[in-house]
């Protein structure tokens, strides 16, 4: 066995990469595999993209880190980029998507805290919610194969069905400070919310003086086809937590905000050694510079249309394997009428990697600057996967 120095808390699959181009992983071995597992929606412009290589090699060359003690040009320069493409008015960056909801969460609490309620603290999550694995956020998603043996579940956190709206807004109460949901869960099986759902929920947050927070860490960023996926739903939140496409495999993340909600995060309140440092600054410009180029989300939705119609005849023909498609964009998700691990080992058995999820999902999340050929490559190798899924059990040869 491996003898690994490491946690054993990754069941890892048997491949290891040596390096990758643009949607390809090349194994040690030489074999070609077709990457829609994307780091998890993390390789937003694929492998080894010209630019992100250029921008991050012609920053090492200059100067990596600083700390915030000082201006850092390169994060005032994104910060403006992300407010100008989104609703917020102020960023705080991060290095993962966890720090970024434990900034959005923290950010809520002193909104209330300086405006003269403290007592208001809580926030509402929603089943079957992802929002990380510190001890906040496993509060906040409430799964309880991720809190069992961690001690008492961090104060704070009410969980209600997922899209219950009904629930939620019967669960507020004079400590409730937030709404917190995915507007597309990830994890939980790429689950979308109904806009409308989305919309009632800001109405109530307006009504009962709540802040509305939207995770967006696997969801943003182009992943859906707009900027943030919530923009599908004409409705806009008091913060969002953005991460994983930002970084296109840095590790970045941000909190965004609306100037009012961030009104309580004054100097030393809140802070970080390595969030927005120059390198990762220079990486999620580069990404911006082609994410926000003109015409670049048409092409994430056009191509989201050709994924969508090819998994349709899929699932016409191996209804058997194929329960539904759903999601948005090229936030994909397969539901499975066989166990999910069994369609993404025999999609790996193709040399496509995906992605489990909830609900018995196989997630699709290719790079946004995937080709169209290299989707005309996955959905043959898709139905192929589906047909040896389909197929009766093989006795497997022992190894
Ligand atoms: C991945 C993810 C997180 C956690 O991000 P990390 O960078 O792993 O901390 C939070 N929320 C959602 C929706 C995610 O998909």
């Amino acid at each position: 066995m491996s003898g690994s120095a490491l946690y054993e808390t990754f069941a890892r699959a048997p491949l290891s990469f040596e390096r990758g181009e643009g949607s390809w992983l090349i194994a040690r071995d030489g074999k070609r595999y077709l990457d829609f597992a994307a780091g998890i929606a993390v390789n937003s412009l694929g492998h080894a993209h010209p630019h992100l290589v250029q921008a991050l090699t012609e920053q090492a060359g200059k100067l990596w880190h600083v700390s915030n003690l000082y201006e850092i040009p390169g994060q005032r320069r994104l910060g403006e980029r992300l407010v100008a493409a989104s609703f917020a008015d102020k960023v705080f960056f991060t290095n993962s998507g966890a720090e970024a909801l434990e900034c959005a969460i923290k950010t809520a609490r002193r909104y209330h805290y300086v405006g003269g309620r403290p007592e208001r603290f809580r926030t509402i999550t929603f089943e079957g919610a992802f929002h990380g694995r510190t001890l906040a956020t496993i509060a906040a998603g409430g799964q309880p194969k991720y809190l069992e043996g961690f001690g008492p579940k961090a104060e704070g956190f009410d969980q209600v069905g997922f899209d219950d709206v009904d629930a939620a807004e019967k669960l507020i109460g004079p400590e409730t400070a937030a709404i917190l949901i995915e507007p597309i869960q990830g994890e939980g099986g790429v689950r979308p919310l109904p806009s409308q759902s989305l919309r009632r929920l800001r109405e109530i947050c307006d009504r009962e003086g709540l802040l509305l927070i939207f995770d967006e860490v696997q969801c943003g960023v182009g992943r859906t086809g707009r900027f943030l996926a919530h923009e599908w739903a004409d409705v806009t939140p008091d913060l969002a937590a953005i991460a994983k496409g930002i970084g296109g495999g840095f590790p970045l993340g941000a909190c965004l905000a609306t100037d009012a909600a961030a009104a309580g995060m004054t100097a030393g309140v809140h802070g970080t050694t390595f969030g927005g440092n120059p390198l990762a600054m220079a990486v999620g410009n580069a990404v911006l510079d082609v994410v926000l180029a003109d015409g670049f989300l048409d092409e994430v939705r056009r191509k989201s249309l050709l994924m969508k119609q090819g998994l349709a005849a899929i699932q016409d023909e191996f209804s058997d394997v194929v329960e539904e498609i759903r999601g948005e964009g090229l936030l994909l998700g397969i539901r499975c009428r066989v166990p999910n691990a069994a369609l993404t080992e025999a999609l790996r058995d193709q040399q496509l990697l995906a992605v489990p999820a909830g609900d018995n999902v196989v997630r699709l999340l290719p790079p946004l600057t995937v080709s169209d050929e290299e989707i005309r490559e996955a959905l043959n190798r898709i139905r192929a996967g589906a047909a040896q899924a389909s197929a009766p059990p093989v006795v497997a040869a022992a190894s």
